[in-house]
């Protein structure tokens, strides 16, 4: 690699309508001289010129931080590559032989990380990393763009998560392989919803004209928020939302569903909503969310799902639940048919290996992203990676006229 190379900057990704250089994410890199972006071409080094109220123009990448990028027709490839995966696990005990993935958990979360583990060593791949940063070069101070620039070099993928919103997004600015996001903080878990969508096709044979109830800690919950963005882009999905006043979902969510003329309902019975669902998704109250013990207390069984109310639900329902479990489904229901929870981690594994397949070896699979700008004001949300990582660039893009951290999705003016 050359450096600091002045020459005409000629770009493999320059746009058809507006004639403006787009890049993939991950070719980019911050100097800290001002309205100067350093681009890393491979085999090359490239300085240009930048006015930074321009657009950055980044077009495309292959990394999957928010669900909400993907387009419904890229949702249904992942789908139909899990199904195929699925119908023939052995055809693909050696798709990708060779390769390895990194799972980054900078917060333990056994069950997603043992779900993709499984689904790269199913592909025939091997895995590297750790899940507790304390026994890593972490544990010394190492920056998040030092971590990634090195293991970005050993993986073919990387996986990440991490309690700080929008850590995986800042992670994706200085990787060189395809990243996931598998949580940042309270912000978003898009694998999740991922293995949601994939039940729901599999076990109902669609994704739209469904009525889904969803329980339990609605403004908490960020697979619900997740699930109940994505359904809405599909025709004829109506939403029963089952919660306390205290644990309602935000406004923004009812926004969302009016936009999309989706059908919902708010109720305060989950015995009254269950029976005329197709979905019942039922949510655990969150404990660390929580002010105090007391708070906790009082909503933390207000809403089981038990055998009495079960029976008065649709013999076609199916009951789904992100897990970890605490008690708001009583055990005796497990046997049940309906109960398809346990049945639902295993699809989330076959959507994390179609997930890494396509982000590996299909060319054509490349996830939109939004038109960034460099902006003068540093987000102020105490919870975002921009506030621990002093390095990183200040990047926002537009929605409604009010300009929005890129990283994490507050808004900054
Ligand atoms: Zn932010």
């Amino acid at each position: 690699m050359r450096k600091n190379e002045q020459k005409p900057f000629q770009s493999p990704y320059t746009h058809k309508k507006s004639g403006k250089i787009w890049l993939p994410k991950n070719y980019i890199n911050f100097s800290k001289e001002k309205n100067r972006f350093i681009l890393i071409i491979p085999q090359e080094f490239v300085t240009i010129e930048w006015n930074k109220n321009e657009s950055c123009g980044f077009m495309e990448n292959k990394n999957l931080i928010d669900l909400e990028a993907m387009s419904v027709e890229q949702l249904a490839k992942i789908v139909k590559k899990a199904k195929k995966i699925m119908q023939s696990p052995a055809d693909y005990r050696h798709a990708c032989d060779g390769k390895i993935l990194a799972t980054l958990f900078y917060e333990p979360s056994t069950r997603t990380q043992m779900s993709f583990q499984t689904a790269m060593l199913k592909l025939g791949g091997r895995t590297i990393g750790f899940d507790n940063p304390m026994n890593s070069s972490v544990s010394k101070g190492e920056n998040l763009k030092d971590t990634i620039s090195v293991i970005s070099g050993y993986a073919d993928i990387i996986a990440i998560r991490h309690p700080t919103e929008g850590t995986a997004m800042a992670a994706s600015l200085y990787s060189e392989v395809p990243l996931i996001n598998c949580g940042d903080g309270g912000h978003l878990h898009p694998t999740q919803t991922l293995t949601d969508i994939v039940t729901l096709s599999c076990e109902k044979g669609r994704l739209d004209h469904l009525k889904i109830g969803v329980c339990g800690d609605l403004l908490n919950g960020r697979t619900v928020h997740s699930l109940i963005k994505t359904l809405a882009k599909y025709e004829g999905n109506s939403f029963v939302l089952v919660s306390t006043p205290e644990l309602c979902v935000p406004l923004y969510i009812i926004d969302i569903l009016e936009k999309n003329g989706c059908a919902y309902e708010i109720s305060n019975s989950l015995a009254d909503a269950v029976t005329d669902l197709d979905v019942l998704y039922m949510t655990r109250i969150q404990r660390e969310r929580f002010k105090s013990e007391e708070d906790y207390q009082a909503q933390k069984n207000v809403f089981v799902l038990d055998r009495e109310k079960l029976d008065r639900a649709p013999q076609d329902m199916i009951i789904l639940h992100p897990l970890p479990r605490v008690n708001e489904i009583t055990v005796d229901i497990d046997d049940d048919p309906r109960a398809l929870y346990f049945k639902q981690a295993q699809y989330g594994m076959f959507g994390r290996m179609a997930l890494i397949l396509l982000l590996l070896q299909d060319e054509d699979f490349l996830i939109p992203a939004r038109e960034t700008q460099v902006c003068d004001l540093r987000c102020n949300n105490p919870k975002c990676i921009t506030r621990h990582e002093a390095y990183l660039p200040n990047l926002s893009y537009e929605k409604l006229g009010m300009r929005m951290c890129e990283y994490c999705d507050k808004r900054i003016d």
